[in-house]
């Protein structure tokens, strides 16, 4: 069968089977093979590989990752798809498709399962209603994972790779910073979809550390501590934990390890580093602020 990147292939599939796009779903299809082809190549997919992708959609990014790597795990919610990815994946058998919605998968299991638990590498055209949630599960579930090339809005992408200081800097920084090393690999117009976002995307690729950044004893407690600094975002950082009902420390003992630390007590979340609110977590863990 004839390769799904291209708009013709695609406006056939979607007449073939009568295919509503449903918003809710995120639903905005790759109709541009050059993109395609960086995703793969971001991803640095081999055979040795085993993939899984979130939202296979009409199956168009899946066929070049069932073609570079040894394994696909394709999940998607839409049972509407389902039909589809069984007539664009027919030629692929290294490809599972399972119908379900990613963030009740049990990923451990399935990497597991299909990968001996040895880590997978994560690609996807992500639906941009739940970018940030996928990742942090990811993430804060330690799931084996060497990769994650994903597809984002821009400013998303921009907010993973921001540092201290800058608009963008922030909860969803740190979290990107902690576990892994961003890396912007292109940048994507509106007219590479079908339909068309209104914004600007972007492929980045999140390589997973093997050992964080910063030591942290708690590290729990330091996403706490980040997500309060930032849920007020023009308040102090004292005011913002002290207001959080998350974090189980006195004004008092913020103020003392600010000190400690030779920060300002006014400071605000966005002026600290991974490295500084990793201190600060492990100052005030210790008691001895
Ligand atoms: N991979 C296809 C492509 O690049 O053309 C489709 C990408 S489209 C941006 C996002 C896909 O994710 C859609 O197929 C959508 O139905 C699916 N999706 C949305 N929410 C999901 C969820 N919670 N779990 C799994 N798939 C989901």
């Amino acid at each position: 069968m004839e390769k799904l990147s291209n708009p013709q292939k695609t406006i056939e599939i979607i007449k073939k089977y009568e295919f509503a796009f449903q918003k809710k779903f995120g639903q905005n299809f790759l109709i541009d093979s050059h993109v395609l082809d960086k995703i793969i190549a971001a991803a640095g997919i081999t055979q040795e590989d085993c993939v899984v992708e979130i939202g296979p959609g009409i199956g168009t990014l899946t066929q070049y990752l069932a073609e570079s790597a040894r394994e696909v795990i394709a999940v998607e919610i839409d049972r509407m798809l389902i039909p589809i990815l069984e007539e664009t994946l027919a030629d692929y058998p290294n490809v599972t498709v399972i119908n379900q919605d990613i963030l009740k998968v049990n990923m451990g299991k399935l990497v597991q399962e299909h990968n001996g638990g040895r880590p997978v590498k994560v690609v996807a055209n992500l639906p941009y209603y739940i970018t940030t949630p996928i990742i942090m599960n990811l993430f804060e579930q330690h799931v084996p994972v060497s990769s994650i090339t994903v597809m984002v809005q821009k400013e998303v992408a921009e907010r993973m790779q921001a540092g201290p200081g800058t608009k963008d800097y922030g909860a969803l920084s740190l979290a990107v910073q902690y576990f892994s090393e961003p890396y912007l690999a292109a940048n994507v117009p509106p007219n590479c979809f079908m339909p068309r976002p209104k914004i600007g995307s972007a492929v980045i690729r999140l390589t997973l550390h093997q050992k964080p950044p910063v030591e942290v004893a708690q590290e729990q407690m330091m996403f706490r501590i980040i997500r309060a600094s930032f849920n007020q975002r023009r308040k102090t950082m004292v005011n913002g934990l002290n207001n959080s009902q998350e974090i189980p420390f006195t004004k008092n003992e913020i103020q003392s390890a600010l000190r400690q630390m030779g920060l300002s007590e006014s400071i605000r979340g966005e002026a600290l580093t991974l490295q500084q609110f990793a201190e600060l977590t492990n100052r005030l863990c210790a008691g001895g602020a």
